[in-house]
């Protein structure tokens, strides 16, 4: 089965999500006749509410090493995809703290000795572990810290914005709910490839696609200077703060087993704010900008999921890491079809590709 080959193909990109947005994105410098649907006016999908976090270090802790390499290679794609969009992108790559509250020092040692566990040699190259940190000066009271030094974080809903702008200029955007999605046929019209990438609403046809609800806060807290993404351990949940424009951080977030997107709820909201303030005092006194929730496609091992037949392609089930993953699984699903869509984005790209490849 190839898309490569012959005159520009006619391809429809069905959800513009971040895993539709960077496979249309991908078709267009291909060449192709590309056509994407997208019916959301309210930038209510899952990848609008996603922090943006590229962690594939701190991701190690319950994810394996297939997804650990995949979010090396979009850290490394990433930074050429933002240089190549028109409109800007806020894009940081200096990487995580994870620290905990004295009391819980159990949590972060166990944190770290899976990472040591699953990076083996690799582990000093990419992770410093401090006594006494001084990379955010103004987390010096916690205990023990672990710098986790090449993960990198993008804005989402910026990144899902350029994306969308690049998009509308260079193919037909066309701002639809598909009602009928076959091989080769979008809503009757024929294509010579479908990529469906409805997330969730793909349910019907992957087995065992669900929903996993995920909330997440965004604030404005003045009083606190934190330049770095923070991953708190803590022995019920981890929580992390991230770092964007203007002091606004946003701190995420719950994983519950279910597909209810309705509001945040009091709990989650009082652990997430409760849990800042435990790190940093300043945010007693930030603003609440946004209570965000959404269902995280997932499949059932909660892995990405390809699949393709003759003129029709399955893109799904990035479950926490659609930001993460996009990048390098939809670069894989083209690689299946006989096209390389990554290699000048490699070459151009300012950061470097570390293979750790078989460290787990
Ligand atoms: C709280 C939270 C925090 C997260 N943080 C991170 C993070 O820090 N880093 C990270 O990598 N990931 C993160 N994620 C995960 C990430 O958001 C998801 O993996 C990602 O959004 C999945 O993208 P998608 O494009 O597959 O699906 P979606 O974003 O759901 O996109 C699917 C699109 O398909 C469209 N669609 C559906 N049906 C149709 C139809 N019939 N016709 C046309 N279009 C249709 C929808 O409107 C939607 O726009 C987070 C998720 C949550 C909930």
């Amino acid at each position: 089965m190839t898309l490569a080959g012959g005159q520009a193909k006619k391809v429809a990109i069905v959800g513009a999500g971040i895993c539709g947005s960077i496979t249309a994105w991908y078709a267009v410098r291909q060449g192709f006749e590309v056509h994407v649907f997208e019916p959301d006016a309210n930038k209510s999908s899952c990848s609008y509410t996603a922090a943006g976090m590229l962690a594939p270090m701190a991701e190690l802790e319950s994810a394996n090493d297939h997804i650990h390499q995949l979010g090396l290679e979009s850290i490394v794609l990433w930074s050429s995809i933002i240089d190549a969009l028109d409109e800007p992108v806020f894009h940081k790559d200096n990487g995580t703290l994870v620290v905990s509250h004295r009391q819980d020092e159990g949590a972060f040692n166990q944190f770290v000795n899976c990472l040591k566990t699953k990076l083996g040699d690799h582990f000093s190259e990419s992770c410093l572990l401090m006594d006494q940190q001084n990379l955010e000066p103004e987390l010096k009271e916690l205990g023990r810290s672990l710098y986790l030094k090449n993960e990198a974080q993008v804005d989402a809903q910026q990144a899902l914005f350029a994306l969308h702008s690049d998009l509308k200029k260079q193919s037909n955007w066309h701002q639809k709910q598909v009602m009928n999605l076959q091989a080769g046929k979008v809503n009757g019209e024929d294509f010579d490839w479908v990529f469906d990438c409805r997330g969730l609403a793909a349910k019907g046809e992957i087995k065992g696609l669900h929903g996993v609800r995920g909330e997440v806060i965004t604030v404005q807290a003045p009083q606190v200077n934190i330049q770095r993404m923070v991953r708190v351990m803590h022995p019920r949940y981890r929580i992390y703060i991230v770092p964007r424009e203007n002091h606004c951080y946003m701190i995420g977030a719950t994983e519950i087993q279910s597909a209810d997107v309705g509001p945040i709820s009091v709990r989650s909201t009082l652990e997430l704010l409760s849990a800042a303030f435990s790190v940093h005092p300043g945010f007693a006194e930030a603003r609440i900008l946004k209570l965000d929730c959404n269902a995280r496609p997932t499949t059932l091992d909660h892995q990405p999921f390809i699949e393709h037949e003759a003129g029709l392609s399955r893109i799904n089930g990035l479950y926490r890491h659609g930001y993460l993953l996009a990048p390098s699984v939809v670069a894989k699903a083209f690689a299946q079809l006989g096209l390389d869509v990554t290699s000048d984005l490699k070459q151009n790209s300012s950061m470097e590709y570390r293979d750790h490849e078989h460290c787990i």
